[in-house]
C-alpha cells in the first residue's frame, strides 16, 4: 500500500467538499481582547476575533493572571505526575473545593480537559452500572457521543429535545434497570437550551440518574454563574453536572460535579483520569481565580447578555439571516460549505474579522454557518464594523437575505 497517496487521498475529498480546516495563526494580546494578530506567512495583520469561546474574556482578568503567575513562582511549571503519583496539589484540591460549591454538590473532580471529562465520566459510569441504557440527546457533543461508546453500554438517542420521544423510550424500560440521560444545557452550534428541569421530571418518574454537560452555561447564566440549571432552579436535582474551565472561565481543564460517591467512583475507576498527569498547579490555580471572578460578578453576565442581543438585534437591521437563539450564541446561517468558507476567507484577508466556518460534520450539511460569540469586550464599533463587513460580503458572494 502507498500510505502517503492514501493520506493524501482522504486530504483532498475534504478539501473537495470545502470543509478542510485551516488554522488562524493568532496571538491574542493580553489586556485588549478581542483585538488579536494574525500571522500569515510571518507576516502580522490586526484582527478582531469573532469566534472565541472565552466568552467573558476571563482568559485575560488581571486576578487571573495574577493567581497564574504566582502558583508558577510557587510550584513550576507541571504537576509532575497523575493525581495518584505525586501529581495532586493544593491548589487541586482548592479548585475542586470550589467547583463543588459552585454547582452546590459535596463534590467534583478536575480533568485535563472538558472533553476528557465527559469521556471518562460517561464511559466510566456507563461501565460501572449493571446492564446500564444510557438516553443521549442526537445533539450531544462529540465527547459525549464517544464517552457513552467507549462504555460499551446500551444506548438509544432520543430526538433533540423531544420529551415525548425520551419519555417513551424510558416507559419501555423496567423501572429496576440502571438508566442515565445524558443531555446539554446549552447547544453549541445552534444555541438552543435544553429542557432540564422537565428532564429531571422524567428522570425521577422513570429512576433515572440525570447527566448534563453544561460547557456553554457555566460562568453565564444563574446568579452566580452555576449555569443554567442554576438559573432554571433545578441545579439540586441534576446528578452530574459537567463543565469546562476553557470557555466562560478562559483556562483549560474540565470537571463533573456530584455526589461523593460518584466521584469517588469516576476518580477511582475512570482511565482518562487515572493514566493522565495532573492539570499544571497554576492552571488550577488560575482556574479557581477566575471562578472566584465570575462567581461575584454578575455584571459580566448582563453584559453579556446585552451585547448578545444588541448583535442579533444589529443582524436583523441589516437583514442578515441570524439564526434564532434564545442563548448567547449567535448563529448567521450561509448554508454550503464552500461558500461558507470563502466568507470568512474574505472577512479575514479584506475586513481584518475573524469567524472561523462551521461546516459538516460540526453541524448537518446545507446548514453551514457563521458562529458569532460577541461578549463583554466587543464594543459598538467592533460591531458596527462587523455588520457593514458581513453585509459587504454577502452582497459580494450573492448569498440569501434574511
Ligand atoms: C467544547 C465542548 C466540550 C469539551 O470541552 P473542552 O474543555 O474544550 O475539552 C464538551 N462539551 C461541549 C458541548 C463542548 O462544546
Amino acid at each position: 500500500m502507498d500510505y502517503t497517496a492514501f493520506f493524501h487521498d482522504r486530504i483532498a475529498a475534504l478539501k473537495a467538499e470545502g470543509r478542510y480546516r485551516v488554522f488562524a495563526e493568532l496571538a491574542r494580546h493580553a489586556g485588549h481582547f478581542p483585538a488579536a494578530t494574525r500571522f500569515v506567512d510571518g507576516a502580522p495583520q490586526p484582527v478582531t476575533v469573532w469566534c472565541s469561546n472565552d466568552y467573558l474574556g476571563m482568559g485575560q482578568h488581571p486576578e487571573v493572571l495574577a493567581a497564574m503567575h504566582a502558583a508558577v513562582d510557587e510550584c513550576g511549571a507541571g504537576a509532575g505526575g497523575t493525581r495518584n503519583i505525586s501529581g495532586t496539589s493544593r491548589h487541586h484540591v482548592a479548585l475542586e473545593r470550589e467547583l463543588a460549591s459552585l454547582h452546590e454538590k459535596e463534590a467534583a473532580l478536575v480533568f485535563t480537559s472538558g472533553y476528557t471529562a465527559n469521556l471518562t465520566a460517561l464511559s466510566t459510569l456507563g461501565a460501572l452500572l449493571p446492564d446500564c441504557l444510557i438516553l443521549s440527546d442526537e445533539l450531544n457533543h462529540n465527547s459525549m457521543i464517544e464517552g457513552i461508546r467507549h462504555s460499551r453500554a446500551d444506548k438509544v438517542v432520543f430526538r433533540h429535545n423531544d420529551l415525548d420521544h425520551l419519555e417513551s423510550l424510558l416507559a419501555a424500560q423496567p423501572r429496576e434497570r440502571p438508566k442515565l440521560i445524558a443531555f446539554e444545557s446549552v447547544y453549541s452550534m445552534d444555541g438552543d437550551f435544553g429542557p432540564i428541569a422537565e428532564i429531571c421530571d422524567l428522570a425521577e418518574r422513570y429512576n433515572a440518574l440525570t447527566y448534563l454537560d453544561e460547557v456553554h452555561g457555566v460562568g453565564l447564566y444563574g446568579a452566580t454563574g452555576a449555569g443554567v440549571a442554576q438559573r432554571d432552579g433545578v441545579m439540586h436535582r441534576v446528578d452530574i453536572i459537567q463543565g469546562t474551565l476553557a470557555k466562560a472561565f478562559g483556562v483549560v481543564g474540565g470537571y463533573v460535579a456530584a455526589t461523593p460517591e460518584i466521584c469517588d467512583a469516576i476518580r477511582s475507576y475512570g482511565q482518562g483520569f487515572i493514566f493522565s498527569s495532573a492539570l499544571p498547579p497554576a492552571i488550577a490555580a488560575a482556574a479557581q481565580a477566575s471562578i472566584a471572578v465570575v462567581r461575584r460578578t454578575p455584571a459580566l453576565r448582563e453584559k453579556h447578555q446585552e451585547r448578545a442581543a444588541t448583535l442579533k438585534h444589529l443582524l436583523h437591521e441589516w437583514r442578515l439571516p441570524v439564526m434564532r437563539s434564545p442563548s448567547h450564541i449567535v448563529p448567521v446561517l450561509v448554508g454550503d460549505a464552500a461558500r461558507c468558507k470563502l466568507a470568512t476567507d474574505i472577512l479575514l484577508d479584506d475586513f481584518g474579522i475573524y469567524i472561523q466556518p462551521i461546516n459538516y460534520p460540526t453541524v448537518p450539511r446545507g446548514t453551514e454557518r457563521l458562529r458569532l460569540t460577541p461578549g463583554p469586550h466587543h464594543d459598538d464599533l467592533q460591531m458596527r464594523r462587523l455588520v457593514e463587513a458581513l453585509a459587504a460580503v454577502w452582497r459580494r458572494l450573492e448569498l440569501a437575505a434574511a
